[in-house]
């Protein structure tokens, strides 16, 4: 029976990924279809009763959803539990099961460049995203250091750092943030600043951006973001968000087929998500 995968959010028209996942369906001859629902905040439970009914095999989660759909979940993983988010759904013997794979995406975009254990990581944001990438390094014991406009968020999630992990980040204001930048190996841009339509913001300066760090801009469209724009004239090495993109949904992939998920899967999603930003 043909197997059923979809995301849902809202709005959800622009997402990449019914075209990365269908891409890996159709190269592997998988019978399987990923579509996009655009399901409002009171539609949720019953967009969620409704795939188990129709026995949908897999679900991702986006904005707005990812925290208010655990509550109708059966199952929450330790990868959500720890995050307080859910951004893929594996349907299991009528269960319903939770799973995080954002942080792991992220982690897995930085260590195909650089190992992470022991570096220094600046992080921009600490919304949801920042929040998976932050616990995520802790756990690959890094140390971190965060900036974001909204400063009380940062003290909200090293509350939770310590309760969960007994591990303390570095809160970082606008007095200590260039020598904070300096002193680190690895800057990433995990808030939405420069994402399309604004391409020509870019969260820092190009006078503030170091020479010769490690640099990531989760944002992935545009595939060069004005942040990483300025680390390429500082001699950066960059990463962008389209390596996160791929990486988060391959390890959904896994989640929901059990399947061992190899560079060659990893270029039939990169090619297809960057074929559809070209366009
Ligand atoms: P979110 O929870 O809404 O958080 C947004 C973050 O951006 C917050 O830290 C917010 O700061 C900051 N921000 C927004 N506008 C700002 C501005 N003008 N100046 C300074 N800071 C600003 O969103 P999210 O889910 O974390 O997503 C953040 C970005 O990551 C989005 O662009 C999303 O598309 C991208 N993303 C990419 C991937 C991937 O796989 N590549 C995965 C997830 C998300 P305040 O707290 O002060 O509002």
């Amino acid at each position: 029976m043909v197997k059923i995968f979809g995301v849902i959010g809202h709005p959800v028209a622009h997402s990449l990924s019914p075209v990365m996942h269908n891409a890996v369906f159709r190269s592997l001859k998988i019978d399987a279809n990923y579509f996009s629902f655009d399901v409002g905040k009171n539609e949720l439970q019953d967009g969620i009763k409704g795939a188990k009914a129709l026995k949908f095999s897999g679900l991702n989660v986006t904005i707005p959803h990812k925290i208010s759909v655990m509550k109708y979940l059966d199952i929450i993983d330790e990868s959500a539990k720890i995050v307080n988010a859910v951004n893929t759904i594996k349907f299991d013997n009528k269960k319903t099961i939770g799973y995080n794979t954002d942080g792991i995406g992220a982690i897995k975009a930085i260590k195909k460049r650089t190992e992470i254990e022991g570096k220094k990581i600046f992080i921009f944001g600490a919304g949801g995203a920042a929040r998976s990438i932050i616990f995520s390094a802790l756990f690959n014991n890094a140390e971190i250091s965060v900036y974001n406009r909204t400063e009380e968020k940062v003290d909200v999630i090293n509350d939770e750092v310590m309760k969960k992990l007994n591990k303390r980040i570095k809160k970082v204001d606008l007095n200590n943030l260039m020598s904070e930048l300096e002193n680190c190996e690895i800057i990433i841009n995990a808030t939405s600043v420069g994402m399309f339509p604004d391409v020509n913001e870019s969260i820092i300066d190009e006078k503030f951006m170091p020479e010769g760090k490690i640099v990531m801009d989760i944002v992935y469209n545009p595939i060069e973001t004005k942040f990483l724009k300025y680390a390429k004239k500082k001699n950066c090495i960059t990463i962008d968000g389209v390596d996160m993109l791929v990486y988060q949904g391959a390890e959904s992939l896994k989640i929901w087929l059990d399947i061992e998920i190899k560079d060659d899967i990893i270029k039939i999603m990169k090619d297809a998500v960057i074929k559809e930003l070209k366009k």
